[in-house]
């Protein structure tokens, strides 16, 4: 087994303002990494790794130093993560920067979540899309204008609703001069779910929907079948609990009504009447 110590937190000040220098490493590869006195994690075997040492806030991180070599495995967006997770506005600050995995480079910018803190419905879709990437706000391009009008039928308004993506990165490939959606892979969405944590931590939702299979895997697991759950509200599934313990409910993604062609009616209807049921559990 491999062992490093995370060892200084040294605090330092400039002219103008007071901050920390964060001595980090960063491990790529399954290993144990320990801090004395915040975290740790099981010990792994190592059969690839490197190091990074970074210093700065979360927002203003900085690689001083790499050693090793780099496995193509992500780092993942817990490296990314401020001190105040419950803290919306840190959160959002510190995923601006964040390089967890290699989806930042061809997106625009960081999508994070947007709704008011201690929302008793918590909204979490796949990822940005084309518009959402340009806009840097999640929901507000076709899929989203579906959502909106599914939601006012099911009497829910949207701006008491708490609404993400698993993954905060667009992820598309190049068509002509288009831009077209590419799925993210489950080790996407794992790097990125230590933001959707931590957006549940803060927000404290009662209710956690999932738009789409991609979200509801990244919370209920690889074999939840969103065609035969979809509409239910279920409890916390076993294992690592969710931050407060919310109800967990799922449904399809909106942007698939747009892709329903001749059954777009149906499909609404349904859309619809599983949001409703989520609101009459939220009323009861
Ligand atoms: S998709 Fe998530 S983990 Fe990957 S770079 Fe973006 S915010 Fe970080």
């Amino acid at each position: 087994m491999l062992r490093f110590e995370v060892f200084e937190w040294t605090p330092y000040e400039r002219a103008h303002s007071t901050s920390f220098m964060r001595i980090s490493v960063r491990m790529f590869g399954d290993i144990h990494i320990e801090d004395r006195e915040r975290f740790a994690t099981p010990a792994r075997s190592a059969p690839n790794m490197a190091l990074e040492v970074s210093c700065g806030s979360a927002g203003q991180r900085r690689v001083m130093a790499t050693a090793g070599r780099q496995t193509e495995r992500p780092v993942g967006a817990q490296a990314y993560l401020p001190e105040a997770v419950d803290d919306l506005d840190e959160l959002r600050r510190a995923a601006a920067q964040c390089h967890g995995c290699d989806l930042y480079r061809p997106a625009t910018q960081t999508v994070f979540g947007e709704g008011p803190p201690g929302a008793s419905l918590l909204m979490v879709g796949e990822q940005p899309g084309d518009q959402e990437d340009r806009q840097g706000e999640p929901f507000v391009g076709p899929a989203g204008h579906v959502l909106d009008q599914a939601m006012e039928r099911a009497g829910i308004d949207r701006r008491q609703v708490y609404v993400t993506n698993a993954v905060k990165h667009f992820k598309w490939v190049p068509q002509g001069s288009r831009r077209l959606h590419k799925t993210p892979s489950a080790r996407e969405v794992a790097a990125c779910r230590p933001w959707l944590h931590a957006e549940i931590a803060a927000v404290r939702p009662r209710i956690v929907l999932c738009l789409g299979a991609v979200a509801a895997k990244a919370l209920f697991g690889p074999s939840f079948l969103v065609s035969t759950e979809r509409g239910k509200v279920h409890e916390p599934p076993d294992g690592p609990l969710l931050p407060g313990r919310p109800l967990l409910a799922a449904t399809v993604h909106p942007s698939s009504i747009l892709r329903a062609g001749q059954d777009r009616h149906e499909q609404m209807e349904r859309f619809v009447a599983d949001l409703a049921a989520v609101a009459t559990r939220l009323g009861a």
